[in-house]
């Protein structure tokens, strides 16, 4: 009996020997948000688009299991194919992040590589669902929506 009251009397020490072994060691955590880590590079922080790359073939849109994405018509695009100019719709896709479950599949899907993750966005809360909606123009970087479908920053 005295045996198990004197164990039961030690039974902390455990406990704060892993404290002291943490004590000497550099500490694992950052003084965020002053001090920022570097994401991986498969972390998924929010899509990204490059307008360039963009060729408006809707594939991100069709491999979304959520009905995420839409495509918004930005201009009209004209291409020159034998001896005919032909007129095309210019399109870019708009994300509703807060039906998003960061699947990937939209990134997987584009074939010129124009939609791709930001790893560098950590911080997506917003006050409002509203907040939430993605513009092509937001997801292409831009301030604001440039005049003419945007290649223009
Ligand atoms: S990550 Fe998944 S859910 Fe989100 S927009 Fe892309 S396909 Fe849709
Ligand atoms: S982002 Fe990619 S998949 Fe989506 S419309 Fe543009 S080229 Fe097609």
């Amino acid at each position: 009996m005295m045996l198990k009251q004197k164990l039961k009397n030690l039974s902390h020490l455990l406990p704060m020997s892993v404290t002291f072994k943490h004590l000497f060691k550099p500490p694992i955590t950052i003084q965020y948000p002053e001090q920022r880590d570097v994401m991986k590079p498969r972390y998924r922080g929010r899509q990204r688009l490059d307008v360039k790359k963009c060729i408006s073939c809707g594939s991100c849109a069709r491999a979304c299991p959520n009905a995420t994405i839409e495509m918004k018509v930005v201009g009209i695009e004209e291409k020159k194919v034998k001896d005919r100019i032909i007129k095309k719709e210019k399109k870019h896709p708009e994300i509703y992040l807060g039906r998003c479950m960061f699947c990937g599949l939209c990134v997987e899907a584009c074939p010129t590589g124009a939609l791709t993750w930001d790893n560098e966005v950590i911080e997506l809360a917003e006050y409002s669902r509203e907040e939430l909606f993605y513009p092509w123009w937001k997801l292409a970087g831009y301030e604001r929506e440039p005049e003419q479908g945007g290649e223009t920053q």
